[in-house]
């Protein structure tokens, strides 16, 4: 087979890291679309390849370098190479890009991509997009699927230990809400079913434009403008009081979808306050209580730390207990990652061994599972919405196929949590009706409610065919690389297959 050159008009965007970067990557895809570039899935096809890195971790730094040095050791003739994201922005790190990147974007400036673009391949200057206020610029998300991730706001306001985000990104800004309220109706008006709305610090939007409780009432503002979207879901809440008014409007409405994801880290006073986090557990134990009894059916994940620096054996069981006590749906565990730079390595604390560490996150993944699955095996029998987000065909072990559908619940926020199977064609987009046959602790298996027919066993499924399916393959590949600990535990995905022909 002849491989077809690459095409100085095409462009590839490789995007690692969280979904604030695929948001980012949606935005420069956009304006090279209005350049007149199209987007190519294979980078030897694109004349312009752009790897949006991630900075977060170590882990992640080194990805961003492996991906970079792959694309660079197979660059075709006139191919130009671009290192965009959080880790040029890392004056650290930047240093670490290879050696024969043509030029390098911060993620503070990723919105001139048309014009680095354009100097690199010799086009005529071009006027500035309409619009254009920066990295917040308001772009309709390119979204694969029926799902789209706004981002809300950018950068921190916090000063946790561990984290290098307020290097990266700097003090938050906020998008104006008219803005946000402007890309969903645009999103819904295509078909996007779930809008997921995100942010380094998602409860604090908008105190940098000076609104008060600007969450709440940029909810009430969307759900009020945009009354036909299905789903809207929040991700990244920072315990905090605010968190008491968010819940309040999200009991009222059926399209907030009860689900909290307020990352504690850790649950012992002195690590919380070695880390510069609230440290006021009881806090956030009345936070959690108050979402409990006033959403119908609510969804809890959080995400924790184990290993930082100073945390005993006691300090840990206060963590273990905390996770069971509290009985979370979804819980993701990171083990401490010392990252140059940060106030946690400057700390003068004990050092957690690092196989101590893992095996604290081991131990605290073993309880979730089980919790999980006692969550999971209660819905069984329960009638379910789901979002489907691909179709493909289920194997038997004598190679006989049939259809299958795959989407998810309310209860299961994209890319970190589990899915939904259901035998069966769906079309992709639709949300429909499913009752719970089989749970395990992270996917459930459903089936038209009464119907009596077995559904598709977990090992069994093989999804392909169209552009869900594809994202959920590439999810499959993301999930086995070690800068997301937080995935599902680290437990496989069930097997799923890339149709040939997913455009
Ligand atoms: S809240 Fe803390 S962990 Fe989250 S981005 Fe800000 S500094 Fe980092």
């Amino acid at each position: 087979m002849t491989a077809t050159p690459p095409t100085e008009r095409r462009f590839h965007i490789a995007t690692l890291g969280c979904s604030k970067n695929r948001v980012d990557s949606d935005g420069m895809e956009h304006l090279l679309r209005q350049r007149g570039m199209a987007p190519s899935a294979r980078p030897g096809d694109a004349g312009v390849v752009i790897v949006n890195t991630c900075g977060f971790l170590g882990a992640a730094r080194a990805e961003s370098v492996g991906v970079i040095e792959e694309l660079l050791a197979v660059r075709q003739p006139g191919q130009v190479i671009i290192a965009a994201g959080c880790m040029p922005a890392l004056g650290n790190y930047a240093h670490d890009i290879p050696a024969g990147v043509d030029r390098v974007l911060t993620t503070r400036e990723w919105f001139r991509i048309g014009d680095v673009v354009g100097e690199l391949l010799g086009d005529p200057a071009q006027a500035e997009v309409a619009g254009c206020e920066g990295m917040l610029t308001t772009f309709t998300a390119a979204q694969a699927g029926p799902s789209a991730y706004v981002k809300v706001a950018d950068g921190c306001d916090h000063a946790c230990a561990f984290c290098t985000i307020p290097a990266i990104k700097g003090r938050q800004v906020s998008k104006r809400p008219l803005h946000v309220l402007g890309e969903v109706v645009d999103l819904v008006s295509r078909g996007t079913k779930e809008i997921v709305l995100v942010a380094q610090d998602t409860i604090r939007y908008g105190a940098d434009l000076g609104i008060k409780h600007g969450l709440p009432q940029l909810l009430e503002s969307i759900v009020e403008g945009v009354p036909d979207l299905p789903w809207l879901r929040l991700l990244y809440i920072y315990p905090s009081p605010l968190t008491l008014k968010m819940v309040d409007t999200m009991a009222r409405h059926d399209a907030l979808l009860p689900y909290l994801d307020m990352p504690i880290q850790h649950a012992d006073k002195g690590v919380l306050r070695a880390m510069n986090r609230p440290s006021d557990i009881d806090m956030t134990r009345r936070l959690i209580d108050h979402a409990r009894v006033t959403l119908a059916e609510p969804v809890m994940r959080t995400t924790l730390i184990v290993g930082f620096p100073g945390e005993t054996e006691a300090a840990f069981r206060t963590l273990y207990d905390f996770v069971a006590e509290q009985e979370f749906d979804h819980v993701g565990v990171f083990p401490w990652s010392p990252e140059p730079g940060t106030k946690a390595v400057e700390l003068d604390l004990p050092r957690v061994p690092a196989d101590v560490a893992e095996e604290r996150r081991a131990a605290i993944m073993e309880l979730q599972q089980g919790i999980s699955l006692k969550k999971n095996r209660a819905l069984v029998g329960r009638t379910i919405e789901v979002l489907i987000e691909a179709v493909g065909e289920a194997e038997d072990d004598d190679g006989n196929t049939e259809p299958i559908a795959v989407g998810r619940a309310r209860r299961h926020a994209p890319e970190v949590d589990g899915m939904v199977f259901v035998p069966g064609t769906h079309e992709v987009g639709s949300l429909v009706e499913l009752e719970v046959a089989t749970a395990g602790p992270y996917d459930l298996w459903t089936h038209a409610p009464g119907a009596e027919r077995l559904p598709v066993r977990p090992a069994e499924a093989r999804a392909s065919a169209g552009r869900a399916a594809r994202a959920r393959a590439k999810l499959a590949r993301r999930q086995s690389t070690h800068n997301r600990p937080e995935r599902r535990g680290g437990q496989p995905l069930p097997m799923l297959r890339e149709s040939p022909a997913a455009d």
